[in-house]
């Protein structure tokens, strides 16, 4: 097939489609400049000499936020602050094919609220979000920034004085329920599933992707993946340039 018929095949394969899900991973926010946590030069390669003593798993742990909250709050303010961060053409696109009534939903494991900036109202986010905090204590929900702009190392609750804490699936925790059972509606009949931005060697990356029974099986993904063999179409490229020729 020529690059060419691939676009027109890829094109088919969503025109035809009833149901279309997305389903990303870091790729698709490293092309808005965010770190990859996994690859060579993302976050967990970066050391910074006052958290040396610390792995970089412990560091996003329950166990340190419990434990070590004055370190888990610094590193988490140094390093995942992403409020002034723009979404990618990937993200706008997603948005369109939502709002033509092209794609049923997004399931993402990114926490960085991407997604909704760019104009996507379905998504499922199951590693949660750093755009939504809330008290450990009372469940008060704070805003985005709450976190970022606190005054006091350890962020505190207005009406109960308890840790404000970011919605994030932290290491030692489980992924959170709500956005579980969202995904699980989203994947629930789709007949064509778009993959992007992960190499679908991690979980629930390869879960969804071993779950899927629709139709059509779609790849986007710098490397090879181990479902390529598995995927009607794969494209080893960006992922904002190929959903760019998706025609809306
Ligand atoms: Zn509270």
């Amino acid at each position: 097939m020529t690059e060419a018929e691939k676009y027109e095949r890829l094109n088919e394969i969503i025109a035809e489609s009833k149901k279309t899900v997305f389903f990303g991973g870091a790729g698709v926010s490293t092309e808005s400049g965010i770190p990859d946590f996994r690859s060579k030069n993302g976050l967990y390669n970066v050391r910074d000499v006052q958290f040396e003593q610390y792995s970089p798993e412990y560091l996003l742990s329950i166990d340190c936020l419990e434990d070590n909250p004055d370190v888990f709050y610094e590193f988490y303010r140094q390093k995942l602050e992403t409020s002034g961060i723009q979404p990618n053409s990937a993200h706008y696109k997603l948005a369109e094919m939502e709002k033509a009534g092209k794609l049923a939903g997004i399931i993402t494991q990114n926490i960085d609220g991407l997604h909704q900036k760019a104009g996507s109202v379905n998504v499922a986010e199951v590693h949660g979000s750093t755009f939504r905090n809330y008290c450990m204590k009372c469940g008060r929900r704070y805003p985005a920034d709450y976190i970022f702009r606190s005054k006091t190392p350890i962020p505190k609750c207005t009406e109960c004085g308890g840790t404000v804490r970011p919605d994030v699936t932290l290491y030692g925790e489980m992924l959170p329920e709500d956005q579980l059972a969202k995904a699980d509606s989203y994947m629930r009949g789709a007949e064509v599933l778009i993959v992007g931005g992960t190499s679908l060697t991690v979980w629930p990356a390869a879960g969804y992707v071993s779950r899927f029974r629709g139709s059509h099986l779609i790849i986007i993904n710098r490397d090879p993946t181990a479902y390529d063999s598995a995927a009607d179409l794969v494209f080893h490229e960006s992922i904002g340039q190929v959903l760019g020729r998706i025609r809306v």
